[in-house]
């Protein structure tokens, strides 16, 4: 087995537009950051795999396929944020195949952990609509992706959790898995923030009610603040789900350093964070733990954020170079996770 696997979106540096916050520096940022780690010719890069439009079509209408296909064609944007080119369909069409490809090689046991850069990002993308520099849900097909395998393949996953660590609530994952139970997502994001969604009452409807959770946090939460919701909120709702794998939407736009949001995340909690998720993992889900990349747009906190994250998967140690936010921490963060903590009859404990 390997100890980790990952996702390259090759060719992805034909899908950017001028002075556009997701660029593809991004990307060449994270490779270079795993490359002077060590990591990058050490595990394995796989080649995404070929999802089926048919596939496709159970996470995302038909109708807006036909549509991103149409805008891609053209060049088109689909809304102010989310511009496409000629090459977007065929790379976001590599980035879910990634997504799944590294998914189903930690479901099927030929890795312990992956990682996979998936570019364009997923998570504000929603079954009618792409948005928020999102085309194609890339952890949403993921996860549907193994909560429908064919049995010859592998066993069919029953129950996973989608975590959304990214600075923007991932409004896409929730509308997708809005009304099932199959798939538990819990979201921290930044409040008010892009896209307006995942207030603490957004818990999901119909059979997915009580399978969607959110902690819409204040500017200026930080490392203590993140730490308080991943013991006390995050955690203990994952004993409760008792997923079979979790997969993480990692964006690191809650860095302090991001040029988009006002969390106050150091790298170094990034990684405490995830090595939390990965210690959980391995006392419950066979250390079944897959990471996807989402947003983050300043450089020098995606590599930092990026080794932390590795290093957590991989249970090594490592220095955070850049260090925390220089301003002091809001402490308004206690409020909303003792109303979380209410909504979810979970004991008031910080
Ligand atoms: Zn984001």
């Amino acid at each position: 087995m390997e100890n980790l696997v990952f996702f390259y979106p090759q060719g992805h540096e034909a899908h950017s537009s001028l002075g556009h916050p997701e660029r593809p520096e991004r990307i060449t940022a994270l490779r270079q950051a795993l490359q002077s780690a060590g990591w990058w010719d050490v595990y394995p890069r796989l080649d995404p795999l070929d999802l089926t439009e048919e596939f496709i079509a159970q996470i995302h209408s038909r109708l807006y396929l036909e549509h991103l296909q149409l805008a891609c064609r053209r060049a088109a944007s689909l809304d102010a944020d989310t511009y496409t080119t000629p090459a977007s369909w065929q790379l976001a069409l590599n980035a879910a195949g990634g997504a799944a490809a590294t998914a189903l090689a930690v479901w099927q046991g030929a890795a312990r952990r992956s990682l996979a850069l998936t570019r364009p990002p997923g998570h504000h993308a929603t079954s009618q609509r792409g948005m928020g520099f999102c085309l194609l849900n890339n952890i949403a097909l993921a996860a549907h992706f193994l909560l429908t395998l064919s049995a010859e393949i592998a066993k069919t996953a029953k129950r996973l959790a989608i975590v959304d660590l990214d600075l923007h609530h991932g409004n896409g994952t929730q509308e997708i898995f809005w009304r099932r139970n199959d798939v538990f997502f819990i979201s921290t994001h930044q409040s008010p923030l892009y896209p307006g969604s995942g207030g603490l009452n957004e818990i999901g409807e119909g059979d997915g009610r009580g399978y969607t959770a959110n902690v819409p946090l204040p500017p200026f939460t930080g490392d203590q603040g993140f730490g308080a919701v991943m013991e006390t909120f995050i955690l203990p709702l994952l004993d409760r789900f008792a997923p079979q794998m979790i997969l993480v939407s990692f964006g690191f736009d809650s860095h302090w350093r991001d040029p988009l949001g006002n969390l106050s995340l150091s790298a170094g909690k990034y990684g405490e964070l995830i090595r939390r998720l990965v210690e959980w993992a391995d006392a419950n889900c066979e250390g079944k733990i897959a990471l996807f990349l989402e947003g983050g747009y300043d450089l020098e906190a995606g590599k930092a954020c990026i080794q932390a994250a590795t290093a957590a998967l991989l249970g090594e140690e490592w220095r955070d170079p850049i260090g925390p936010a220089p301003q002091a921490e809001t402490q308004s963060w206690r409020s909303v996770l003792r109303a979380a903590q209410r909504i979810w009859d979970l004991p008031a404990v910080e």
